[in-house]
């Protein structure tokens, strides 16, 4: 039997036309050159009408994909509704990426149109012939058009305000982002309206993120990558006031945002906050209006809660979450029976990867597949599913392995305990991850591999104050042969962006392999695990 209960499509729209019905004069903010530029969400709305009609006008249509290649901004975040509105897809493109890789990214999610802001001109004019899609480019800015691209304040100024929105299935794509995986090229993870519902939703909840109508938000968290956490979305639901960064993400401009604006709730990767406390050291700043800060992407380090906790009494959450997961998989706050606990074994609790949000099942699995027992001892790969976790990845037969029997397969090594809360140990995937963003050690190795001079080579992770971690490559030279660090690192200089190249080159006699052959990167990294790298180079 069925329920007999509406079967109504969660969209991207039902959040949009709720911030315009009932929180219209609350505010948006974003940082700009020389102070803030601040709307309402009732001007966001008509603006975001006018895009979607001027994006039809370009021949944009359902499934179509948009990219973007822009800071937070308000426009950013007016394509975040307009785009998939429409029936379209919203591709973000991650900034940081070499042209290469985006290149390949562009083409393969074949954009049709792409936004960019106005400082990424230099980068989009060497992309330019590459991008084999696009139709038609937008510079947002206040400035004009060019013979070769279209304004976007032109291009809204031209609109009128009637426009009908199309009826769209929950099903239906509404965004796309490309995540780096550790061989091949990069892969596209598909949202839909539904997932993206679904999502905001649970991140609200008051044990998620816990937002509420009257929190300031300010996501610096770029929403190039995995959706600014899903914030855009979440704090228009809930009619937060959002406060964006804009390109002002250097630790002092973001403390000065956060006091300027009000800001209650703000969420980033380690990197940020580390420049931030550095900031706080020297300088006077009342965060007394700061409820919470939100980190994950890498694992929070102890320093870094324990700072918050004791000089500003603000509390740090950790969440863990993937491009994959939308990105939210769970999140790390005490159960009531632990409030009674001391602050040490409290904090043992608050700096795991915490329990999965509600709608998010977990297990962890052995090599051979079976569910290793939540003893919070027992090693085992997470696996996840759930109504915002990819089924598969964007046209492409590569790692369909990851899903499997309606699981997707993290690639993080973790233990579960009895109360279900996760702790990251490891991870499969042989990534590095500075700064909030993806090094592949893989490509980097198999280019020193084609150093004639270069028997074999791996390149690890090691641990790093700034940006959580950097890469060090471990190189065995052929027999005879000579080579300085220098020499290893100008090689790979231009093929890759150069915030990959490694800090530093350690030469060794022989990589370590495991029973099967493999370089047994484990062994590495224990090895170097107090590695002090040097200052690094540009
Ligand atoms: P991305 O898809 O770029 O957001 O990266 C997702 C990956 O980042 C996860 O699979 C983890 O390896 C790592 N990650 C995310 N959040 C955390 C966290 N709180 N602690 C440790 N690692 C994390």
């Amino acid at each position: 039997m069925k329920g007999l209960m509406m079967n109504t499509p969660l969209t991207v729209r039902m959040i949009l036309e709720r911030a315009r019905l009932y929180y219209g004069s609350n505010e948006i903010v974003t940082r700009v050159d020389g102070g803030y530029h601040r709307y309402r969400y009732s001007d966001f709305y008509d603006r975001v009408v006018k895009l979607a009609a001027a994006l039809r006008k370009m021949g944009v249509g359902k499934g179509d994909r948009v990219a973007t290649f822009a800071w937070n901004t308000f426009r950013h975040l007016e394509l975040y509704f307009a785009v998939p509105c429409l029936g379209a897809v919203i591709h973000t493109l991650n900034i940081r990426l070499s042209p290469e890789q985006l290149a390949y990214i562009a083409n393969h999610a074949e954009d049709k149109v792409l936004f960019y802001d106005a400082m990424f001109s230099p980068a989009i004019e060497r992309l330019r012939p590459y991008l084999n899609t696009v139709k038609q480019y937008v510079v947002l800015d206040d400035a004009a058009a060019t013979d070769k691209d279209l304004a976007y304040e032109q291009l809204l100024a031209a609109q009128q305000d009637d426009f009908e929105w199309p009826d769209l299935d929950e099903n239906d794509a509404a965004g796309l982002c490309y995540t780096s995986g550790t061989t091949g090229h990069p892969k596209g993870v598909l949202y839909s309206h539904r997932s993206i519902y679904l999502h905001t939703l649970t991140c609200a909840m008051a044990d998620c993120m816990g937002i509420t109508e009257e929190d300031v938000c300010m996501p610096i968290v770029p929403m190039f990558h995995a959706n600014a956490w899903g914030l855009p979305y979440t704090c228009a639901m809930i009619g937060a006031k959002q406060v964006m960064p804009g390109q002002f993400m250097q630790p002092g401009e973001i403390l000065k945002a956060i006091v300027e604006e009000g800001v209650t709730i703000t969420a980033g990767v380690p990197t940020i906050w580390l420049g931030v406390m550095q900031v706080l050291e020297q300088s006077q700043v009342d965060l007394s209006r700061l409820k919470k800060i939100i980190i994950g992407g890498s694992a929070v380090p102890e320093a870094m809660m324990r700072y918050f906790d004791s000089k500003y009494g603000i509390p740090v959450i950790q969440a863990w979450g993937m491009t994959e997961t939308s990105p939210l998989g769970s999140i790390a706050k005490l159960k009531q029976h632990m409030r009674s606990w001391d602050y040490e074994r409290q904090l043992a609790i608050r700096l795991k990867q915490g329990i999965p949000a509600p709608g998010i099942e977990v297990r962890a699995v052995d090599e051979s597949g079976r569910q290793v027992p939540w003893d919070g001892k027992t090693l085992g790969e997470l696996q996840v599913r759930g109504p915002w976790v990819a089924s598969a990845y964007y046209n492409t037969t590569e790692r369909a392995e990851a899903f499997q029997d309606g699981w997707f397969s993290t690639g993080d090594v973790v233990t579960i305990d009895s109360e279900g809360y996760i702790t990251i140990c490891d991870r499969t995937k042989d990534l590095i991850k500075s700064g909030g963003e993806w090094i592949s050690s893989v490509d980097m190795e198999n280019a020193l591999m084609g150093h004639p001079k270069i028997k074999e080579a791996a390149v690890i992770a090691v641990a790093h104050e700034k940006w959580v971690e950097r890469p060090l490559a471990c190189v065995v030279l052929k027999a005879g042969e000579t080579l300085t660090d220098e020499e290893v690192i100008e090689y790979l200089r231009g093929r890759f962006a150069s915030w990959w190249l490694p800090d530093a080159v350690e030469f060794i006699q022989e990589i370590p392999k495991t029973s099967v052959g493999k370089f047994d990167k484990k062994v590495l990294r224990e090895r170097f695990k107090n590695y002090r790298l040097p200052e690094r180079k540009k």
